[in-house]
Parts: structure tokens; sequence; C-alpha cells
């Protein structure tokens, strides 16, 4: 993941390497406004000018790359808040707080719930019923749990139909 600092560190670098181009640009102007070019130390300065230039291409480039990821990143982060815009922080009736679908939602989905530990890194997960704790929601993402009152689809009631149903089998 890109961040800002690493971005400012790249342009720290990028300057220097343009401000090392600079002066072996200035140097070169130097030797061919003599009266008798040296041809050694003019050579030496512009390998200098060219390694200088090379350096502030790839920083250029770095620094395209790490704007670019926080573009992305950027971008993710605002369709998320979008995403969660259609929910609601709620109580589960057990103390726990979960971002619940809004009511009059018009996607068509199912009521339920999503992390809201996972959603504070901007990414969604919808909880499920706890198979192995009654009345309690986890999220297959971080493995949170939350006390919730489920009813139905609770541990118990999914046990107790597994268990006839294996009765069944006999
Ligand atoms: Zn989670």
């Amino acid at each position: 993941m890109s961040d800002i600092a690493s971005i400012i560190g790249l342009v720290g670098t990028a300057t220097s390497s343009i401000v090392g181009a600079t002066e072996a640009t200035k140097n070169l102007k130097q030797i061919f406004s003599r009266a008798e070019v040296d041809l050694t130390a003019s050579k030496q300065l512009i390998l200098e000018l060219l390694d200088k230039l090379i350096e502030a291409k790839h920083d250029q480039m770095a620094i395209e790359e790490g704007v670019l990821a926080l573009q992305r990143e950027l971008q993710q982060r605002d369709e998320f808040q979008a995403e969660l815009a259609r929910y609601i922080l709620t109580d589960t009736g057990r103390g726990a707080a979960v971002y619940r679908l809004k009511d009059g939602d018009q996607s068509g989905e199912p009521p339920h719930q999503i992390c809201p530990s996972c959603a504070a890194n901007a990414k969604k997960s919808i909880l499920q019923p706890s198979l192995t704790r009654h009345n309690c929601l986890y999220c297959p993402a971080c493995r949170a749990e939350f006390l919730a009152n489920i009813g139905d689809a609770s541990a118990m009631i999914v046990s107790v139909q597994r268990s006839r149903r294996d009765w069944s089998d006999f």
C-alpha cells in the first residue's frame, strides 16, 4: 500500500537527482565557454549528466506509480463510502454494534449485517450465523464474533436440524 509519506520521500530523491543534473549542466556550460575545451572533463561531465538524468527519470516513474496507487486507493475508499452509506450502525440487541442494511434499500439484497472492524478498513464482510455459538454472528474475514438475537439462524437450531437429519438416515 502506498502512502503520502513514501511519495514525499520519492519527490525528495527526484529533486536531488534533478539538482545534480542541473549542477552537471552548469559545469558543462563553464567548460564549453572556455577558449580551450577540456575534452576529458567534458566527456566525464556528459556521462555524469546522463547518469543524473537516468536517475531523475527513474524517480519520476516511481512517483507516477505511487500517485497512481494512491489514486486507486482513494477511489476504492470513495466507492466503499458510497457502499457503506447503504448501512446504518446498529445495536444487535445484545450490546454489540454492527452495520445493518438500511430499511427500504433498493438493491434487492436480503437483510444482512456487515462487520464494523472490516468496514473500518474499507472492506465489506457480511456477518454469518456462528456454527458453534448460539445467538452469535461471526465475520468470515476477521473472525470477530458479535452477540446477537438471531433466533432461528442460531447454532443451536442448526445443530438440532442436523441431528434430526442424522437420525432419519438410520
Ligand atoms: Zn470482520
